[in-house]
């Protein structure tokens, strides 16, 4: 088995990082992407400022890697997805070898999917021998043809950004949302010129919702005549923290959120549970539960993402229940019952599986739970990596210690109505933010103006 790679899924911040380790412990990996490039999902957001400074968007182990190859950290506070990915993810896959540059040999594919994970001719009930098979990966590539791959161990770092939660209020698609689904997008909106003089709708209360009410407030300024509606389960938006808000990025969203609002950019409509979509000749109809209708042209549906673990089925894995998360680390970052204050970093203990040399590491392993930064998986797939080149203290051992983040009174706090709801928790919102940046060598990287903030 010692001959087989280590197989990766996915060429995102952590499938990349993963390869990174692995190359430098001497291991082989073999990275499969479905998209067309490094950092496909991150390119679908590429038009979004990241909250957090290159610094803390760079992997140690590619780090050194790239710097090999005469790279260095990119300077100039916070990039954008796009420039994530241009200054740095498809340089680490070209450097890994993805065929695009000089690296051999090819270790990262592109337009390979991951249909399943087995442990070869062993099927799940299957005990005897188990753990002694290698993994066999199944895919397919972008001309229809199946394939199968054997590998010692697997790391899935496939994400969620696949899997938008639905806008429907009980967690299933509302009734008629998938016969809507033309004026329906999950995705946060670039160019909204489209919607000049028109009504539009975003539902949600997190910050990609924010972020997708400010470009479509900065369009009705402009254009007279365009409507926004933003839908909320809860009474008021995460992002409306504003000065009573300890954290600077998210007050300085819910101040321009709160301005958009005073000035009659937006309308807020709180406690709106939706249950239906009713297709009209020129938009949607939305329904709440409790009968409320309000016509629209479009609709924005940001409301998180869950992971997809169908890929998973042959393979003995243990997911928190309510999350969807990796067991091991579900109470860490559950927004039930987490107590405000640090998110310890998790390792490979905490990740380990049912199925020994089987892992999910990065924004996967986090479930539906929103508290996920890129920090935390390079830290999960460094240890990981330990373990699987056989040096447990490394991988025992705890590198990183993150900043304060604020885990608590998230989505699983019960979202209230127009009474008031439960937002007043011991510190709101979760928020994927790290505090200030910090250089290596320990200087302060300035932030960007508080308008240019934007966070997810
Ligand atoms: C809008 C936005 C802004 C964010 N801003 C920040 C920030 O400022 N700071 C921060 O620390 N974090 C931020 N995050 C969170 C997090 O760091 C990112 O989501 C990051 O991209 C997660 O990395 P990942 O590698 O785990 O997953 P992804 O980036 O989603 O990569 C997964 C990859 O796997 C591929 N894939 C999935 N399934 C398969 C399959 N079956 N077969 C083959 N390939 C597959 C996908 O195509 C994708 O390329 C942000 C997230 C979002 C959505």
């Amino acid at each position: 088995m010692s001959d087989l790679p280590v197989v990766v899924i996915g060429a995102g911040p952590q499938g990349l990082a993963a390869a990174a380790h692995l190359v430098e412990r001497g291991l082989e990996p073999l990275v499969l992407e479905r998209g067309a490039s490094a950092g496909a999902a991150v390119a679908e957001w590429g038009h979004v400022r990241l909250f957090s400074a290159w610094p803390e968007l760079v992997d140690p182990a590619s780090q050194r890697l790239l710097e090999a190859t005469g790279w260095a950290v990119p300077t100039g506070g916070y990039p954008t997805g796009a420039e994530w990915v241009d200054g740095y993810l498809a340089p680490l896959a070209s450097a890994l070898g993805d065929g695009v540059g000089d690296g051999t040999p090819i270790r990262v594919r592109y337009r390979v999917e991951v249909t399943g994970i087995s442990r070869h001719n062993r099927d799940k009930t299957v005990d005897d021998g188990r753990s002694e098979q290698a993994f066999t990966v199944h895919t397919v590539d972008a001309t229809g043809r199946e394939g199968r791959v054997l590998a010692r161990a697997v790391i899935d770092a496939g994400g969620t950004w696949s899997q938008p939660n639905p806008a429907g209020g009980d967690g299933l698609p509302a009734v008629g949302e998938t016969a809507a689904a033309d004026r329906i997008s999950y995705r946060i909106p670039d160019d909204v010129s489209s919607f000049a003089g028109r009504h539009v709708a975003v539902i949600g209360s997190g910050h990609s919702a924010a972020h997708a009410v400010l470009r479509l407030t900065d369009l009705a300024r402009r254009e007279p005549g365009t409507r926004v509606t933003w839908m909320l389960r809860r009474s008021a938006p995460h992002a409306d923290g504003g000065a009573a808000d300890a954290l600077p990025q998210r007050a300085a969203l819910g101040v321009r959120t709160r301005r958009a609002r005073e000035k009659g950019l937006v309308d807020v409509v709180g406690g709106f549970r939706v249950a239906e979509f009713r297709v009209e000749t020129d938009g949607v109809t939305v329904v709440s539960d409790d009968g409320r209708a309000i016509s629209v042209g479009q609709v924005f549906a940001l409301t998180g993402f869950r992971p997809d673990t169908g890929i998973l089925r042959e393979l003995r894995i243990d997911l928190d229940p309510a999350l969807e998360a990796v067991a091991g680390i579900a109470r860490e970052i559950d927004p039930n019952i987490h107590s405000c204050g640090t998110v310890a970093a998790t390792g490979a203990r905490e990740l380990a599986q049912p199925e020994p040399g089987f892992f999910i590491v990065g924004a996967k392993s986090y479930g539906r739970a929103p508290t996920f930064l890129a920090l935390t998986g390079y830290e999960q797939v460094r240890s990981v990596v330990a373990h699987l080149a056989g040096d447990h203290a490394a991988a025992a051992r705890t590198e990183l210690v993150l900043p304060e983040t604020g885990v608590c009174g998230g989505s699983g706090s019960f979202d209230g109505g127009t009474d008031g709801g439960t937002d007043a928790g011991c510190c709101a919102t979760p928020l994927l933010q790290i505090g200030s940046a910090t250089a290596p060598g320990g200087v302060p990287v300035p932030g960007p103006p508080a308008d240019e903030r934007m966070t997810i």
